[in-house]
């Protein structure tokens, strides 16, 4: 990999700590009629922010996370949110230069812009799930668009852009089944729209591999709770966020569930 590859990723990095920063702003107005224009202000004593406040990461560390007037505690959302785009920013130029290389800087330009919507409505999902055990419709129909993008520009026959949406029926069926069958208590519908997207995107072997990481990483989740006493058997835990997990794992590192119970055998 040569300084220039090198150089650019430190760009993506910096480029999604922006984005992510944007994000917050989107997640925090959702539903509440305010437009995305205008400062953002202090939560508590509402006092806009002043120009070098507005640094992704570094003005949250600079003022130990809290706000300089009134010295009420900011969310750890921000930072988060900021380095998880930023993250996910880096993984995708990565992704796009091993899979597309610069050969053909179009289509690898393109594929790169589909990567930073679909991590940037990701994080969103992530976030606001976690918040409110909701997955509002935009975001989940918005992440099933660009999946059919990604899939009719990497798709060589008719036959490959079938099995993507072959792979949106399997990998939302298992969840629907879930949803169906537990009236809604044990998955939300959103989580059935967001397993369409992922399967599209995926195909039907990743797709179902997403879900079965999905779940361990979810039922470590909920010991761990249990054993710290956060939660019971009973608590509502989104589900969201452990398939977008999921899909993040099998994107990235191209491993489905087979190659992992074959090294788990080996051992
Ligand atoms: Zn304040």
């Amino acid at each position: 990999m040569d300084i220039s590859i090198g150089l650019f990723l430190i760009f993506l990095f910096i480029l999604g700590t922006i984005v992510g920063s944007f994000l917050n702003v989107v997640i925090l107005r959702h539903n509440t009629g305010k437009s995305l224009a205008g400062r953002s202000g202090c939560m508590v004593c509402g006092r806009s922010l002043r120009f070098f406040e507005l640094i992704p990461i570094l003005s949250f560390i600079v003022q130990r996370g809290k706000c300089n007037e009134c010295k009420s505690k900011i969310s750890l959302q921000y930072p988060l949110v900021e380095v998880g785009t930023a993250i996910l920013f880096t993984l995708s130029g990565f992704f796009v230069y091993n899979h597309f290389g610069t050969y053909d800087l179009l289509l690898s330009g393109i594929v790169l812009i589909i990567l930073f919507m679909t991590m940037s409505v990701l994080v969103i999902m992530t976030t606001y799930d976690f918040k409110h055990t909701i997955l509002p419709d935009k975001y989940t129909y918005s992440f099933a668009c660009l999946a059919l993008i990604s899939s009719i520009i990497t798709s060589y026959t008719p036959a490959d852009f079938l099995m993507s949406l072959l792979g949106g029926v399997a990998t939302a069926l298992p969840i629907f089944a879930l949803w169906f069958f537990s009236k809604g208590r044990a998955m939300g519908f959103g989580d059935v729209k967001l397993s369409v997207g992922i399967g599209i995107f995926l195909g039907i072997y990743m797709g179902i591999s997403a879900l079965w990481f999905a779940f361990i990483i979810g039922a470590i989740y909920g010991l761990v709770l249990m054993l710290l006493r956060k939660a019971n058997a009973k608590s509502e835990v989104a589900f969201g966020p452990f398939l977008i997990l999921g899909f993040l794992v099998v994107f990235f590192t191209g491993v489905g569930f087979i190659e992992i119970l074959n090294a788990i055998i080996f051992i």
